[in-house]
């Protein structure tokens, strides 16, 4: 089978396999390009994987990037983007389950697919456009099934990350897990303690927002995948799910912080909680930030409409990402959201007119205190509630009246 490979993204890496080809190597396009083309679908990064050697790769090419090179990982950087280019290689032993204690380099295209998780994913195209596929990947992209390469047992085994891998691709690409390799997946999830909870973080993040999550939810619990990761070990996981599916009613989450947003509402976590959670799932400060600010928002958005101060306090990309998924339920509150903030008198603080140097002038103080910082608070506050105008004099009066009011 060849297929014309149009794609931008495949055009602009020509230069790089004709390189490797002119200096007597293989190249191939791997991965998960290969699959999502011969699905009709959208691609988002090529891999290229090629007989040369990482330190062969970095003879012939201006500028690489050490990314993994013992295991024969380089990345190529040509016109300002990133190629990431793997030498053929197979794996040693898994001792610790996860990382191979040897990788041997091949010179050899088949060999190199030996090692690679499921049969879709084992496919690749030549610079033409020229298929290779030694796994009967096609026939699988047909029955849209995942299928092991070899024998799911051993695959697994070398590396348990995928066992959740596999049900990410179930709910990306709506495919059913063929059955032997269900069967070794509810088997030995015994084996995801010894797998970074980064690595499966990333996978899980996946598995939230493939188009078909909603139909493959409940597969993070059949498969018994969540009762083996010790994070979700004690929680209602089975229920967050359904909250998840129900909630965000046939429309797929396209946002990682409203996945992972959803996911912990489901799982009923309070604040303290779920910022722990978040962490030792190893989410950055700002991601875990943004979650909570969600179910903040969420909470609100169920007593009352939202204010002024609302739209002013919370990130408005946050209020209307909530608005495309809560929609039905939330319509009239959130439905003004963004008119509320277009409206507002300020939209940050350095739009006050007054400054906290200007507040210690008026009160003849040389340096701040509580005092002036809560002033500052009151000031802002009304402003943006409509409360008080955005002006100098006005402002002066204010703060009178709210020292009169304290003494
Ligand atoms: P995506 O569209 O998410 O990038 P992908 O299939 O390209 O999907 P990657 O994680 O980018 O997935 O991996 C690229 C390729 O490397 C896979 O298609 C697969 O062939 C191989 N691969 C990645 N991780 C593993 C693994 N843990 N075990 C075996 N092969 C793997
Ligand atoms: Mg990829």
């Amino acid at each position: 089978m060849k297929i014309v490979l149009n794609d931008p993204l495949f055009v602009s890496a020509q230069p790089i396999m004709q390189r490797l080809e002119s200096h007597g190597y293989e190249a191939y396009f791997v991965g998960g390009c290969v699959r999502d083309t011969l699905l009709g679908q959208p691609i988002h990064d090529i891999d290229i994987a090629t007989s040369a050697r990482p330190e062969e790769i970095e003879a012939i090419f201006h500028l690489t990037i050490d990314i993994g090179k013992e295991h024969g990982t380089i990345i190529v950087v040509e016109n300002r983007t990133h190629y990431e280019i793997t030498t053929f290689r197979t794996e040693g032993n898994y001792s610790d389950f996860r990382h191979p204690d040897y990788v041997d380099f091949v010179r050899d295209l088949r060999e190199d697919t030996l090692r690679r998780d499921f049969t879709i994913n084992a496919l690749a195209f030549d610079r033409k456009g020229q298929l290779y596929d030694y796994h009967q990947g096609i026939s699988d992209l047909k029955l849209k099934a995942i299928r092991a390469v070899g024998v799911p047992y051993e695959r697994f085994t070398e590396d348990a990350l995928r066992i959740v891998r596999a049900i990410r691709f179930a709910s990306q690409l709506g495919f059913e897990i063929e059955p032997n390799t269900y069967e070794a997946i509810q088997n030995l999830g015994v084996l995801l303690p010894k797998i970074a909870i980064e690595r499966i973080r990333v996978e899980l993040t996946k598995f939230f927002l493939g188009p078909y999550f909603e139909q493959y939810a409940q597969l993070l619990v059949n498969s018994k995948i969540s009762r083996h990761i010790g994070l979700l070990k004690e929680l209602p996981v089975k229920e967050a799910l359904d909250f998840m599916v129900k909630t965000m009613n046939h429309c797929p989450i396209e946002d990682e912080r409203l996945a992972w947003f959803l996911f912990t509402k489901g799982l009923g976590l309070d604040e303290p909680t779920l910022r722990l959670f978040l962490r030792q799932w190893t989410h950055s400060n700002q991601f875990i930030q943004e979650v909570t600010w969600l179910h903040q928002l969420y909470d609100i958005l169920l007593e009352r409409p939202l204010t002024n101060w609302d739209v002013y306090y919370y990130p408005i990309e946050l209020i209307e990402m909530l608005e495309t998924i809560l929609k039905p339920q939330f319509q009239q509150i959130i439905g003004n959201a963004r008119l509320l903030y277009q409206q507002l008198p300020v939209h940050n603080k350095k739009q006050i007119v007054t400054n906290g140097k200007d507040l210690l002038t008026l009160l003849g103080l040389t340096k701040g205190n509580a005092q002036v910082g809560q002033l500052l608070q009151q000031v802002e506050f009304a402003i943006v509630m409509n409360e008080l105008a955005n002006d100098r004099k006005a402002i002066e009066a204010f703060i009178h009246q709210q020292l009169i009011k304290e003494r």
